[in-house]
């Protein structure tokens, strides 16, 4: 009959830099299924050392190690880890315990690993503990039992998925001695129902209470005596590992993610101070592209409120000066009606302004009278609010009628009178109001576009301009893709009309493509000083996830001799980092929309888009997987044995 396992020749030599330290020599021994024995010896004889190789902690430097019959030594991490998980149960000095997890929740871990159900794990670790009488402290940290009931939670634990073969390594040594001695009765007992218990003390005491008894002195066993045989062999062949078969990883990603909230929640204000990096990351990401593309929405906005496919005439300034001087007649209401014959041009809208002073009643206002076309209204998207707009008899007429604009209706109607059919004193001469435009609002020059009097070209040319100069012609063009030929084309109209270039036009069009060719390279530039201080997020977030990773070496440890596999840790550790990042990206999310809207009440041009914010969020996440990954492997990579024992 094959043992239960077979050391054959096992040295371990612990190598530091140079220094190579041998501590086991030689070690051949053979333990069945169903012993209770005890490996005495002095500090540093190597008993630690030699119960991490049967713990499959640590792989031994040369030597066989057989469990079951089969070789051990070639096994792969994670085969090892679920040796661990199926087969182990590790019962520590220091209890091992996880510090912010409640007893319950640590007894639960090795089942976590092993695929176990919630519903499954909540049950059985809850009968394990009411069976050593813990049964009221199921929700207590660690640091609310006494050593003696830590003692107990970890037994449970090492119970937890079967523990065929329960390892503990001076289990009583932090113990008093009434505290220990239940816990040998304990290991005891478990021993009759047919655990295979090796116990590792410095204590003959101790070892006086097992029924082998093997002495290890300077890394070589010096004696093995058995005092009486195995207390129940049948129940030990009969004993099988709790039926957790789950093949997950771990058992669901709510777990993970339950156990990462616990982890950062225990270090709260450095978790803050990690969000807070990302948040800033992404709230600038997404109020800064708000602002950026509200700002280039708002000037497109006004440029479209002129219409796209428009050209605007006007005197050329340079020209005027260089000139003759004095009053030099450029464009003319000739020119429009020559514009208008051009192929290609829907119309050609003349206006001349001129500043007046409008009477009504006792009520004096100095505004703008523009004296303009019926075209008007269509050149420049404008409706009229009420009544109605200068038609063509007014213009053949010379017809003294007037439409105000809003502003100049509030300030001279201000007591709600229905200014329609009012007449009105533009600089003394009677204009009868026969409509109100809509309201406008500000120009691109920030100027009041409702602070307006308009009036017939024709009248306003006579009677109130007391000339034949024309500001501005706008021509709006049928077929906005010919913009540019039809631009030419009237360049050389007016140019030949005036004798020389004296005109100026600009295009609609070749504006609004400037603007949205300046913005979208403010956008750019806005994104990318956003895009860094994510980055720097990200790098906190990799600074945080180095130290956590460090602190819990121990923990790590736990976890991997409860038979976490290496994609177990990984997992975790990146579900934390992911956790810290989410939450980070939704605050900031958060941040970033309030930021731009309170800059929207402050009269800023906001616009949110959908696919900055996602944008925003999604660069979060990917930080934290990025930034979380490294940290996350380290961690993963750690030897179970060497996290077990670091500090
Ligand atoms: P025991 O548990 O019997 O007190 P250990 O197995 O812990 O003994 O240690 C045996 C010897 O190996 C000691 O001399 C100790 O200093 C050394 N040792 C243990 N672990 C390491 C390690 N990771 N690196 C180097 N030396 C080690
Ligand atoms: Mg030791």
């Amino acid at each position: 009959m094959t043992a239960l396992i077979s050391l054959r020749d096992i040295s371990k030599t612990y190598r530091n830099g140079d220094l190579a330290v041998e501590v086991l020599h030689g070690i051949s021994l053979d333990i069945e299924a169903g012993e209770f024995v005890a490996i005495i010896g002095q500090s540093g004889s190597g008993k630690s050392t030699l119960m991490n190789i049967l713990g499959c902690l640590d792989q031994p430097t040369s030597g066989d190690y057989l469990l079951d019959g089969e070789h051990v030594s070639g096994f792969e991490p994670d085969e090892l880890a679920g040796l661990r998980r199926r087969t182990f149960g590790f019962v520590f000095q220091s209890y091992n315990l996880i510090p912010t997890a409640s007893a319950q929740e640590n007894v639960e871990v090795p089942a976590v690993y092993a695929g176990a159900s919630a519903r499954d794990r909540h049950d059985r670790a809850e009968a394990l503990l009411s069976s050593l009488k813990l049964g009221d402290r199921l929700d207590h940290r660690p640091n609310q039992l006494s050593g003696g009931q830590q003692q107990r939670v970890s037994i449970a634990r090492a119970l937890m998925n079967g523990g065929r073969v329960i390892l503990a390594d001076e289990p009583t040594g932090a113990l008093d001695s009434q505290s220990g001695d239940e816990v040998m009765a304990l290991l005891r007992s478990m021993n009759e129902s047919g655990h295979t218990i090796i116990v590792i003390t410095h204590s003959r005491e101790v070892a006086e209470q097992a029924d082998r008894l093997i002495e290890l002195r300077d890394g070589r066993i010096i004696s093995d005596r058995t005092k009486k045989g195995r207390s129940n062999p049948e129940a030990a062949t009969g004993l099988k590992q709790k039926a957790f078969e789950g093949v997950a990883a771990i058992a669901d990603i709510s777990e993970a993610i339950k156990m990462a909230f616990r982890a950062l929640r225990a270090n709260l204000f450095r978790t803050i101070l990690t969000l807070l990096g990302i948040v800033i990351g992404v709230g600038s990401v997404v109020a800064m592209l708000a602002i950026g593309t509200g700002a280039q929405k708002s000037v497109l906005d006004r440029i479209s409120s002129m219409g796209s496919d428009l050209l605007v005439i006007r005197p050329n300034m340079a020209n005027f000066r260089g000139g003759t001087g004095g009053s030099v007649v450029t464009l003319i209401p000739a020119d429009a009606d020559a514009i208008l014959e051009q192929p290609n041009v829907a119309f050609a809208v003349p206006e001349m302004t001129s500043t007046v002073t409008v009477r009504y009643g006792n009520v004096d206002y100095q505004t703008t009278a523009n004296g303009t076309v019926p075209q008007f209204t269509q050149a420049k998207s404008w409706t009229v609010g009420k009544g109605e707009f200068i038609n063509q008899d007014d213009m053949t007429n010379y017809a003294p009628v007037a439409v105000l604009g809003q502003t100049v209706v509030k300030t001279l109607f201000a007591d709600g009178t229905d200014p329609i059919g009012k007449y009105v004193l533009v600089n003394k001469i009677p204009f009868q109001i026969i409509g109100v435009m809509s309201e406008m609002g500000a120009g691109m020059g920030g100027n009041d576009q409702d602070d307006t009097v308009l009036v017939p070209l024709t009248t306003g040319s006579m009677r109130l301009f007391g000339q034949r100069n024309v500001r501005t012609i706008t021509v709006q063009v049928k077929d906005g893709s010919a913009i540019d030929a039809t631009q030419e084309t009237i360049q050389a109209l007016l140019d030949k009309r005036h004798q020389r270039q004296d005109t100026l036009i600009t295009n609609m069009a070749s504006i609004r493509e400037a603007v949205t060719e300046t913005s979208n390279t403010l956008k750019l530039f806005l994104g990318a000083v956003a895009a860094i201080s994510l980055l720097v997020g990200g790098i906190g977030v990799m600074n945080i996830m180095l130290v956590s990773v460090t602190e819990r070496t121990r923990e790590i440890g736990v976890r991997m001799a409860t038979g976490a596999r290496r994609s177990d840790i990984l997992l975790q550790f990146i579900i934390e980092a992911l956790v810290v990042s989410a939450i980070g990206g939704a605050i900031g999310v958060a941040a970033g929309i309030g930021t731009g809207v309170l800059a929207k009440l402050l009269g800023a041009p906001i616009s949110f888009t959908i696919g900055p914010v996602a944008l925003a969020f999604a660069c979060s996440f990917l930080t934290g997987l990025v930034f979380g990954y490294l940290p996350a492997r380290n961690a993963s990579r750690l030897q179970p044995a060497v996290a077990l024992s670091s500090e």
